[in-house]
């Protein structure tokens, strides 16, 4: 990756001519991508994720949703199997068509973008610090599906969230394995995952270059005490808190094995899922705010509203600035094909469209009034939803601490 630009006493925000060749053209391929993404939202996400909103509770791992899911061939990993030897990996999306589609799933429900089977969040950290056998283990059964499978990726503990460094579950070495010891909280899909990969640390008072991430397999004795957390929105998937108590997983278990683990490689491989994820619920958040701003203008046709200043002012101001979040999270993504640093972008696309995500959603609340309160107005499960936006991987004021000490130039 290109570094920002160097000149000296200029922050890295100034103009280097060739990073603003911007061309965010949607070619053929794309459209077409975008228009089965409408098709399946409108009739299989939607519909799912208004019934898990209507329950207050996750999709059941054997819903008929899935089995459609699966059928249709998705949730395979991008792995290519054992010496590359996949017989169809399918055209590979660029990381602005994948921004595109991750905001046209969260127009139609952003949790069954999650509740959906497959790697999900750990697929980049296997696939980037994994071991060839780890590949063929832990996503062999990924390559097809024979039936709805997760994975997940634990983290975030009781005691540490936004200070990933800070985390306390501990793996000790016993023999020819490991121990682990511990809490995890709020982890997405972790109850029906075959396999969980936990962040833990060899010793909490050497921060980041302790940190390793282990595969703990569902069925492993000590790992329980699974509880779905109540969430106010995105229903549709579970977030759980579970348990490590003398839980044992062989030597081979440790992701990337012990000598991939000099300079702080399995912190470092954490955070890049992270980083790289950033424009991803950017891209989300604008999708909320999108299918906000079109409820509010299909409600201010319906009710002939469309007449007052008022109501075009709230329609006016959320398409302008979802219209932002959006370049935003386009450019950070351009960059990202072009092999050229988005860290700054990628934290403003998610500073930036997580604000502007919960501002399209409460001016849609203010538009519809007291429909909204009566609480079964989709502008009212969006507003819930979108909350979490400015939550997951990396909140908004980390996002903007990101930025900043990047523009002055301090070591994050
Ligand atoms: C819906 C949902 C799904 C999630 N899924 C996962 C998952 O799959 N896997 C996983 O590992 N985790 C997951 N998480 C956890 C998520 O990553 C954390 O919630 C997030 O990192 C924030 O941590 P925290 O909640 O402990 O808040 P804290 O870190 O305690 O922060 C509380 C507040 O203080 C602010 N703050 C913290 N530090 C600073 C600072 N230095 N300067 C200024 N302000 C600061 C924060 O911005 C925040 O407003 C999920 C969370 C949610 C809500």
């Amino acid at each position: 990756m290109r570094a920002g630009c160097s000149v000296p006493g200029r922050s890295r925000f100034c103009f280097p001519t060739e990073r603003f060749e911007v061309d965010f053209g949607i070619d053929e391929a794309t459209r077409e991508l975008l228009a089965g993404a409408r098709e399946i939202g409108r009739k299989e996400v939607r519909p799912a994720g208004l019934e898990a909103d209507r329950n207050g509770a996750p999709l059941p791992p054997d819903h008929g949703y899935f089995t459609r899911f699966i059928a249709r061939g998705e949730g395979r990993t991008r792995w290519l199997g054992p010496r590359g030897r996949r017989r169809d990996p399918g055209p590979r999306r660029t990381t602005v068509q994948s921004l595109l589609l991750a905001e046209e799933g969260a127009y139609w429900d952003r949790g069954i973008g999650v509740a959906n089977p497959g790697v999900g969040l750990p697929e980049g950290n296997v696939l980037g610090l994994g071991t060839e056998a780890q590949k063929e283990q832990f996503l062999g059964s990924f390559l097809e599906l024979d039936r709805p499978r997760w994975a997940c990726f634990a983290m975030t503990e009781p005691g540490a969230g936004s200070d990933a460094a800070a985390i306390s579950t501990q793996a000790r070495k016993d023999g020819d394995g490991w121990i682990l010891n511990g809490a995890k909280c709020f982890i997405g899909n972790a109850s029906r995952a075959d396999w969980i990969l936990v962040q833990a640390t060899l010793d909490p008072t050497k921060g980041r270059a302790a940190q390793r991430a282990f595969f703990v397999e569902r069925s492993t004795p000590g790992l329980g005490g699974f509880k779905i957390e109540k969430k106010m929105g995105l229903k549709a998937y579970e977030s759980t808190s579970f348990l490590l108590d003398d839980c044992r997983v062989p030597a081979s278990h440790l992701l990337g094995g012990e000598k991939r683990h000099e300079g702080k490689a399995g912190f470092k491989t954490a955070m890049r899922t992270f980083n790289a994820g950033r424009p991803v619920i950017a891209a989300n958040a604008v999708g909320i705010g999108r299918a906000a701003l079109d409820e509010a203008l299909a409600f201010a046709r319906a009710h002939e509203r469309t007449g007052d200043a008022r109501v075009r002012d709230r329609i006016e101001a959320m398409a302008r600035k979802l219209r932002m979040a959006r370049l935003m999270c386009l450019r950070a993504g351009w960059l990202a094909d072009r092999e050229q640093a988005n860290l700054v972008e990628a934290s403003m696309s998610k500073a930036l469209a997580a604000q502007v995500g919960q501002e399209a959603t409460t001016l849609g609340m203010e538009l519809i009034g007291t429909v909204g309160a009566r609480g079964d107005h989709l502008i009212e499960k969006l507003y819930r939803d979108v909350k979490a936006m400015d939550i997951v991987e990396g909140t908004g004021q980390v996002q903007r601490m990101i930025i900043s000490r990047n523009l002055v130039q301090l070591p994050r």
